[in-house]
């Protein structure tokens, strides 16, 4: 093997309820999901094709800290279910693709709205408002054999106590299956892919000092200060 010629970074890992850390791969996230959150964004909800957009695996961050990102004024939250995957394929059939999940988590699919807006009207890629560093806040991962598969149940997101999201999981237009199905015929999934399943409606800008606490049932609490 060629020796390296610069330190290798750690790759970056996710800590599991009840101890070890779970190594990520990639970042897939969908866009669009639950059609009260496509709406507020000005779109038809009817069920379009599923698309997606990747965050970078060392943007999550699970120390309950967010710090406010450079260069945007509108810093928005939007509350998702994470699934993590064991392994993966290419064409998996909807009916196999929970077998490749390994757990699930609540994670934030922070984002810099303004600088997303800019982007989407220009037609250019949204990297700059979703991918840029500490913009995935998540909390500990659970494994499939403690909390099983989450098909429904309450997920919602409060800033400073105050309710701003609320969905369930019963409302994503694309079902975890569906998504890994989707996502395994474009891409190689492997194991240490985790997805992130799009937002409810209620999505809103937060500032410097607000805490922000994202449940989803089963799964416990993430409290995630703005730093
Ligand atoms: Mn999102």
């Amino acid at each position: 093997m060629l020796e390296l010629v610069l330190p290798a970074p750690r790759p970056p890992t996710l800590p599991v309820q009840g101890g070890g850390a779970f190594p990520v791969r990639r970042v897939y996230c969908i866009g669009r999901n639950f059609a009260a959150h496509s709406i507020e964004m000005g779109h038809d909800p009817d069920r379009e094709a599923p698309f997606f957009f990747q965050k970078n695996p060392n943007n999550l961050d699970a120390s309950g800290n967010f710090p406010y990102p450079a260069q945007s004024q509108d810093v928005h939250h939007e509350v998702e279910l994470l699934t993590a995957l064991r392994s993966g394929g290419t064409n998996i059939a909807v009916a196999e693709a929970l077998s490749h999940v390994w757990g699930y988590g609540i994670a934030l699919d922070m984002t810099r709205r303004d600088l997303q807006g800019e982007a989407k009207k220009a037609g250019r890629p949204w990297e700059i408002g979703k991918a840029f560093e500490h913009s995935g806040p998540v909390g500990p991962l659970h494994p499939v054999s403690e909390v099983g598969h989450l098909e429904h149940g309450s997920i919602t997101l409060k800033v400073n106590g105050e309710l701003r999201q609320e969905g369930n999981l019963n409302q994503m237009i694309w079902k975890v299956p569906e998504m890994i199905s989707y996502l395994s015929k474009y891409f190689e999934l492997q194991a240490g892919d985790v997805i992130l399943g799009g937002t409810p409606s209620g999505v809103g800008a937060v500032q410097r000092g607000e805490t922000m606490e994202a449940m989803i049932d089963g799964l416990g609490v993430l409290v995630v200060n703005v730093t």
